[in-house]
């Protein structure tokens, strides 16, 4: 991870990539590439020994077209504008590939929550709370968690926002707890439509995923959840990697070890059944079938990708690749089932959760199941049919064309208000 692209840039140019195949005026692509307002504000809060603490926080409502914006609030110390811009943006793109009615929505604050108690956390989560309290609302806006944050601080959020309007409204959030409102199915969506966006890919390219191989970079809830699903669809996972590297055994490795490992000692890195340690790049570099990003933003850049040896590369995370990174995959013909589809299960089951929120009756995890896998199936569909169409090289503009399609059709459907 070497050059650092600026997210908003690379989100921009995204769009720009798709504009060119799409019937929609400048005009309106001027409008889509630029978050309808950027709430930017200071809170302060008492710290435990009495004193003040200042803190940068943001919520950014990218298009609200399609419905409701969402998306998640991250607590991390490189919390930008911009970066909450980015991911505002991309939120929105993600909702309209998968075709759920709502818009795109991110925040965040600037703040390393290692370095603060619980007690601390819940006042500066309240103080953002009420902050944001005038723009949020189940048929508004509908925070989730992101990078940091999780049922408890969205569960201090809906309470905040429940006491301030004297209601109950579950729905003004969602990734809650599941006594709270949450959904059955929410932690394992992301790593299950990945898994449901390679199995699509596989079956586009007349591939077997019977005893494909699989490397995975990041073995959080994204990645560790993808590593299992895979294996459970008779993929062979060679390599997985956290933070403090890699692992491999050409001949497979069990995923559900992998994970009782490193809950254990803090690493996938040890695990009884790997081979050889491998660094972080030998694991994304790795000559395999499948390759299954789940870090972080950025991991892989230009110098990288000329090293990569995937066939096909599905990303669980966000942003893996930087835009040159996107480039020189596309000269090697790597098929890249791109973000916005492939970890589209987290909104997804966030939408059920919210559905389920509104009409207070709750779905068997069965049922959440069999529903993101229509999503994502119709989703990857539509991509191939755009990227067919367009004899596009790259499945990610073809995302990008079928998603800003739609949400400028809802914008130009809507008329014009002065
Ligand atoms: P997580 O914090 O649970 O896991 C992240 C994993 O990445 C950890 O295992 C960590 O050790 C590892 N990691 C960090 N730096 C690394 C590095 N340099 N090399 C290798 N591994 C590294 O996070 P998550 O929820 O699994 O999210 C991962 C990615 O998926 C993020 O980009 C996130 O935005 C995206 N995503 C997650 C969800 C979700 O529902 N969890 C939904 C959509 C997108």
């Amino acid at each position: 991870m070497s050059e650092e692209a600026n997210p908003f840039e690379s989100l921009q140019s995204q769009i720009d990539d798709a504009a060119a195949y799409l019937d929609v005026g400048d005009d309106v692509i001027e409008r889509l590439k630029h978050p309808e307002r950027v709430l930017e504000t200071n809170l302060t809060i008492e710290r435990d020994d009495g004193t003040l603490e200042r803190f940068k926080a943001f919520r950014s409502q990218f298009n609200g077209d399609r419905g409701p914006y969402k998306g998640g609030i991250r607590y991390h110390p490189q919390v930008s504008r911009d970066e909450v811009k980015a991911l505002s943006g991309w939120m929105t793109y993600k909702t309209a590939i998968v075709d759920i009615p709502l818009g795109g929505g991110k925040g965040g604050i600037v703040v390393d929550p290692d370095d603060y108690s619980e007690a601390e956390l819940e006042r500066l989560t309240r103080s953002f709370a009420k902050e944001i309290r005038p723009m949020i609302g189940a048929d508004r806006d509908v925070p989730a968690p992101d990078v940091n944050t999780g049922q408890r601080e969205m569960n201090w959020i809906k309470d905040t926002y429940e006491t301030l309007e004297n209601t109950t409204e579950p729905g003004v959030i969602t990734g809650k707890a599941l006594d709270s409102g949450g959904s059955e199915g929410r932690v394992e969506a992301t790593g299950r439509s990945t898994v449901l966006a390679a199995r699509e890919a596989f079956d586009y390219l007349d591939k077997d995923l019977q005893g494909a191989t699989v490397a995975v970079q990041g073995y959080g809830n994204a990645g560790w959840i993808a590593a299992k699903l895979i294996d459970e669809m008779g993929a062979t996972v060679v390599a997985a990697s956290d933070s403090s590297g890699g692992i491999h055994n050409p001949d497979g490795f069990d995923p559900v070890g992998a994970k009782q490992h490193k809950n254990e000692t803090g690493s996938v890195v040890g695990y009884d059944e790997s081979e050889e340690e491998l660094t972080n790049d030998e694991v994304l570099t790795l000559d395999v079938d499948l390759l299954i990003p789940a870090a972080l933003e950025n991991a892989i850049d230009e110098d990288l990708a000329k090293d990569v040896n995937a066939d096909v590369v599905v990303e669980a995370a966000n942003g893996p690749l930087t835009p040159a990174a996107d480039d020189v995959l596309e000269e090697k013909d790597v098929f890249i089932v791109p973000d916005i589809l492939a970890n589209a299960g987290g909104v997804t089951v966030s939408y059920f959760e919210w559905v389920q929120n509104r009409q207070r009756f709750y779905w068997s995890e069965e049922r959440v199941n069999d529903e993101l896998e229509t999503v994502i199936v119709d989703a990857f569909d539509a991509l191939v049919e755009a990227y067919e169409e367009n004899d596009l090289e790259n499945p990610r503009t073809a995302a990008y064309v079928v998603a800003i399609q739609r949400v400028a059709d809802a914008f130009e459907e809507a008329g014009s208000w002065p």
